[in-house]
């Protein structure tokens, strides 16, 4: 079987209502990335980020999965998927998709703040400060923070590396080290990308100028036949 690694950003998950970094629209628009997004922050005021990330799983717990996270899941009849999203939703998942790595953490867990393999899943609940780790730390947010390492970004380059196709989906390409996953990927490998706006990328790409639903539709259709 080929093997297809599709790549993943905040633009997959903006028709199902979660809102993307950098379009001009959400969540992350009436905030500073500083503010919610550094471990600074959450030093600085850990209420105030607690409370950022409860809004955004409550927000994911009333979304859906769209069409393009479906459509990929049909891609597994044919190919050896395995999905890196830098998202932190699970709408791949609730989707049916069965290999996500997550490269910026999930929304679904939470950890110690002084160990990061120390992880407990925490669904859609709230975080409020005085809830412990097992460890007796007030646990954080199971989120990679600007700054902070990638703990999955080895396996993600090793998986890349032997990908036959790349899909490259809702992704401005902006935040490394994820945008420099693309590099691993064999210079023969078909790549495609969809996005409603221009992507920079640093090779030959066939690109879908759409949103998700449709591009990825159309290009699940034609890589099917
Ligand atoms: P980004 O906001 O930098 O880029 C989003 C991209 O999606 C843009 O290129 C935009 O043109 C495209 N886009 C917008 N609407 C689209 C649609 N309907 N269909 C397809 N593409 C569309 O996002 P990024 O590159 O993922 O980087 C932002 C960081 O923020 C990531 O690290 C991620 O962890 C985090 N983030 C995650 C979520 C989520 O989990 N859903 C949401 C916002 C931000």
């Amino acid at each position: 079987m080929k093997k297809i690694v599709v790549l993943t950003g905040a633009g997959i998950s903006a028709e199902s209502g979660i809102s993307t970094f950098r379009d001009a629209d959400g969540l992350w628009e009436k905030y500073r990335v500083e503010d919610v997004a550094t471990h600074e922050a959450y030093e600085r005021n850990p209420a105030m980020v607690l409370d950022f990330y409860n809004q955004k799983r409550r927000q994911l717990f009333s979304a859906q999965p769209n069409e393009a996270h479906r459509q990929l899941v049909r891609l597994e009849e044919r190919y050896e998927v395995v999905i890196v999203t830098q998202n932190i939703d699970n709408l791949h998942e609730r989707a049916g998709s069965s290999h996500v790595l997550h490269l910026h953490g999930e929304l679904t867990k939470a950890r110690s703040d002084v160990n990061p393999d120390l992880i407990i899943e925490i669904g859609n609940r709230d975080i409020h400060m005085g809830d412990l780790a097992p460890d007796g730390t007030q646990l954080r947010p199971h989120i990679v923070w600007f700054g902070e390492a990638v703990p999955n970004i080895e396996p993600a380059a090793a998986i890349c590396s032997n990908a036959d196709i790349l899909i490259v989906i809702g992704t401005s390409l902006a935040v490394y080290p994820a945008a420099g996953l693309i590099s691993y990927v064999p210079p023969q490998a078909d790549c495609y990308v969809v996005d409603p706006k221009e992507v920079p990328t640093r090779r030959k790409v066939t690109f879908l100028r759409d949103v998700a639903t449709r591009g990825v539709a159309k290009l699940v259709n034609q890589l099917m036949q």
